[in-house]
């Protein structure tokens, strides 16, 4: 599972985070939801290693993984905006994770990089990969492309892809369907949900998307000024909101 415990963080004189409290089971689909500002982004970002907390703990798995830098969590996170490489085709964008991971055990052990049959084998691992990814997505026929001749589900899917070949304990995913267009958007929601159910992993989720929230999630988080406000399955917020808030964002009858 993953826990937070009081993770407090402030930019400047300005607290983002006030003490966040949150177990999230193994292979939950966990979605954060809130206003504009309240720290979704801020949480998700911790979580992934991206920004540190300035106060409280979090494990994953049991362990703590405060001190551990992004790459040694097991976690991927998947951005809005995609973050793919447009100078590098679709395959290499998906095995950047894998081929990053070679180059850092390389700069540890510089001879094995010398040992052509050590290269020969890690390309061939790596090429294996990223072709079972790219097969769950439907991506197979599409990897010599680069990201700018791709259509926006195709381009989520590479994001997706990424994130999936280095095959984590945890799902980050920061919107990662607001830059599509609606009709892809609810298409890219049966998706991700089947592929949440298929992989059994752990995902954590922010949308500002209520339709999503309720239909995809385990449960949801919903926030506000960087608190917790209510945390429950779907039905508890629609049927018993906490606050007006709540009700509003849920839209159930206050
Ligand atoms: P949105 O729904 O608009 O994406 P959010 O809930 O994801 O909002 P965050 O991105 O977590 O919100 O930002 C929370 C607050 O922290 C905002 O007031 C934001 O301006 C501020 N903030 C975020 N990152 C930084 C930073 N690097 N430096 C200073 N302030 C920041
Ligand atoms: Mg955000």
């Amino acid at each position: 599972k993953v826990a937070l415990s009081s993770i407090a963080k402030s930019f400047g004189a300005t607290k983002v985070l006030d003490g966040i409290d949150l177990d999230i089971a193994d292979g939950e689909f966990l979605t954060l939801v809130g206003p504009s500002g309240c720290g979704k982004s801020t949480l998700i970002r911790i979580i992934a290693g991206l920004e540190h907390q300035d106060a409280g703990s979090l494990a994953i798995g049991g362990s703590r993984v405060d001190h551990l830098r992004p790459h040694e969590r097991r976690v991927a996170m998947v951005f809005q905006s995609y973050a793919l490489y447009p100078h590098m085709s679709v395959g290499a964008n998906i095995a950047l994770p894998l081929t990053m991971a070679r180059l850092r055990l390389w700069q540890r052990l510089p001879l094995l990089r010398l040992l052509s049959a050590e290269r020969r084998a890690v390309m061939r691992g790596i090429e294996s990969d990223v072709a079972a990814v790219a097969a769950q997505l439907q991506l197979g026929h599409l990897l010599d492309r680069k990201p700018a001749q791709l259509s926006g589900g195709q381009r989520q899917r590479v994001a997706l892809g990424r994130a999936m070949v280095r095959n984590p304990d945890v799902f980050l995913m920061d919107e990662p369907l607001s830059n599509l267009d609606a009709k892809l958007r609810v298409h890219m929601r049966t998706e991700l949900a089947e592929l949440h159910k298929r992989l059994g992993t752990t995902f954590i989720y922010v949308t500002h998307d209520q339709v999503e929230a309720m239909t995809m999630s385990d449960r949801v988080a919903m926030m506000d000024s960087g608190a917790i406000l209510q945390l429950g399955t779907p039905s508890q917020l629609y049927e018993k909101p906490a606050s007006l808030k709540v009700a509003q964002f849920i839209g159930s009858p206050a």
